[in-house]
Formats: structure tokens, sequence, C-alpha cells
């Protein structure tokens, strides 16, 4: 599978700067390419178009005087004046009504391991029908898809995708779940909402990797649909996600603490980038936040940074301070603690926290043997959080 090879040399801790871009940039063409030999009949989501293609009132925001408008999806809360658009460029005022300009017009669709996402407590060793809009709530200094992320949805090539269609192809490729990622997937929630319906009728996951900046009544509806959430939790003070992310730190651990209380299977990814949100001891402060708000067995993953878009003069993440967060967490209780984009590292491995044993195994998103039986630690019987069947 062509996605296997790529995600090989994105995660090589030997690749070059060079490397990776050129990686990024040819990924980014396979999203398109992949895409259209997936979709081989004749149809209307061949075309390949750039500008707006599809609309969708949303039912997030309240109509003020004079015709503005303020968008409640995310803690932004745009205040937006007609004929003008929120902060995430993909929510349009028209004549005092907010409408989705993306609506069923993914500008990256793609069939990925569900490794990749990343989850690992899921339904190990699947495909994830992994798709995205243009657009985001947040301005991630670090972002690994800038090129779409902070574009406007005219400024890409997007498809035609009704949702019925999305999870047809899904189910013709196998895939097990359908995954709403590479950018910020709330702000195309009105698609990801109605996909999402027809994804849980057809007997598939509904899974997202977010920034988890999302208002509480958006994020109760979407709890109705959604199966497993991987939630960036990119720092642990307020300054990182002002000064990296235009972002709050407070919403995202709310997120995290209703998701929780949803029951919606939960994992982290803190991506540790050097002289930025590394220091230890931040990272035990986190780790014994998410232990004792979220509970000891929410799996978490230290994924390595590679220099790119505004942080290109920053090295890569040594390993041997993944090494040490993934220490940190282990010693503050957390159970499950991987290391991300270091293929073969023993930190990609699921243990059982109870008897020790390697219960799954790993390389990149390639998964080898697993010794689960029933949910449970085939050598002492432990229970292990996640979706297993
Ligand atoms: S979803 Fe977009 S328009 Fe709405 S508040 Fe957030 S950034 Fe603003």
């Amino acid at each position: 599978m062509k996605s296997l090879i790529f995600d090989k040399s994105i995660s090589s801790p030997q690749i070059t700067k060079r490397e990776f871009l050129k990686f990024c940039g040819k990924s980014l063409f396979l999203l398109s390419a992949s895409y259209l030999v997936g979709f081989p009949e004749t149809s209307k989501a061949q075309i390949v178009k750039k500008g707006l293609i599809g609309t969708k009132l949303s039912p997030y925001f309240t109509p003020l005087e004079g015709g503005e408008i303020q968008c409640e999806l995310c803690p932004h809360r745009c205040r937006v004046s007609k004929g003008k658009r929120g902060l995430c460029r993909v929510r349009e005022n028209r004549d005092g009504k907010y409408y989705s300009l993306v609506y069923g017009n993914p500008c990256a669709i793609h069939p990925d391991p569900i490794e990749k996402k990343p989850f690992f407590h899921v339904l190990p060793g699947t495909i994830s029908f992994s798709l995205a809009t243009a657009g985001c709530n947040f301005q991630c200094k670090f972002c690994q898809n800038w090129e779409i992320s902070q574009a406007s949805p005219e400024d890409v090539y997007s498809l035609d995708v009704p949702p019925e269609m999305v999870v047809r192809k899904a189910k013709e490729m196998r895939a097990h779940s359908v995954a709403y990622t590479y950018v910020e997937p709330t702000i195309f929630s009105e698609y990801m909402f109605d996909i999402g319906q027809l994804v849980k009728k057809a007997g598939l996951l509904n899974v997202c990797h977010s920034n988890g900046f999302i208002n509480p009544n958006p994020l109760r509806d979407l709890c109705k649909m959604l199966d497993a959430a991987n939630i960036d939790l990119k720092g642990f003070t307020d300054t990182f996600y002002h000064e990296l992310c235009s972002g709050e730190l407070n919403p995202v651990l709310k997120t995290l603490k209703t998701l929780k209380q949803e029951k919606v299977h939960l994992e982290i990814t803190n991506l540790v980038i050097p002289t930025k949100n590394d220091e230890i001891s931040l990272i035990k402060e986190m780790c014994l936040w998410v232990k004792r708000e979220l509970g000891a067995d929410t799996p978490i993953h230290f994924s390595r940074f590679y220099p790119l878009y505004k942080l290109r003069t920053l090295p890569p993440t040594p390993v041997s301070t993944l090494e040490k967060a993934r220490a940190t967490a282990l010693s503050a209780g957390l159970e499950y603690v991987y290391i991300g984009n270091i293929p073969g590292h023993e930190g990609e491995n699921t243990y059982c926290p109870k008897c020790k044993k390697m219960i799954i195994q790993r390389t990149g998103y390639m998964v080898g043997e697993i010794h689960l039986k029933g949910g449970k630690c085939r050598y002492c019987g432990k229970p292990i959080p996640g979706i297993w069947s």
C-alpha cells in the first residue's frame, strides 16, 4: 500500500529536512492521485476543482444587530459582518446567515492505516478512510499540513464528494472506520456530522484527530456519532497555545474531560518540540493532570517533531527527549505511553500494565503480533481499554 512506503520515510530518524519536505509535497499529491484511483467511475467526484463548490447553513451561529453574526462553533467565537469570513476561512456571513463553504468538498482523501491517526487502541491493523477540507481554527507554526490547513477553499483543489459517496468508498476499500483528520475537522462539522450518521448505519466507526478547540454544545453533538478521538494536547501552558497556535489551553482541557464523560474512546498526542514544550517538569505536570482527570489508562503518544513551516530552524526532537518524556509519563502512573515517528522503537508497542508483557507489536504503522483475547491481555487477563472488534 502506497501510504506505508511513505509512512516509513516520514518517520525515519535519519531523514533530512530536504527529504522530509520532498515527502510532504509527494504525499499531498498522493492524496489526490490515490483518490482518483479509488474513484474510477465517471462521476462529478472525479472533477478536481479550484474555487467554492458546496455550502451549507451552519447550525452554530447567533444573529446579531445589523446583519452581523457570532459563530458558536469554537471558542474564538468570531463576530463576522456581512460578506466576511471567520478566522478559519471556511465560514461566511451571507446576508446575516452563516454558511460552511466546504460542505462535501474534501481537498485530501486517502485510505490510511489507523495507526497513522494515531490510534493504537482502536482496531489495530485496519484501514481508516481519511479526509479533510481546507481550513483550520488554529495557526500552528509547526503544522505538517499547512498547505491545506492555512488555505481558503478557493486556494486548494477540492473534490465533490457527498456523504453517501464517502461511506460507499470506505466500504469498497474495506475500511473499518472513517477518519476526520489532517486539518482541524470541527471546522467542517456539518459535513462530518452527515457522513458520521451514515457511517454508523453502515456499521463502521467514526474517528477523528482534533485540536479539541470546540465549544461544549457542538462537542456534545459530535459525541453522539463519534467512537474515538485523538486530541492534540500541544503543550501545557497558555503561553504555548497563544504564541505557537493562536489558541488557548483551557477549552482543550474541557474537551478532553467531556469526551471522557461521554465515553468516547480517547487518546492524546503531544508533539514534543525542542525548546518550546520539551521541559520535563511541564510534561510531568501534564501527565499528572491526565491521570487525575482522565484516568491512568488514557493512551498518550509523544510524537517526534520535524522542522517545517514556520519552525524550520529548530532541530528534530532528539530521541533521548522522547524517551525521557515517556519515562516521565510512566513514572507519573500513565499505563499506555507511546513514542511516535521513530519506527522500530520499543515505545511503539503496547505493554500490559499488569504483567508487563508486550501485547501489540508495531513498526511504524505496521502491526505485528497481537496478544489480546476478548479485549484482555492474553497472558494475565487484564482488560485493555480500547475498541478491539
Ligand atoms: S469555527 Fe471558524 S468562524 Fe467559527 S468561531 Fe471558530 S474560527 Fe471563528
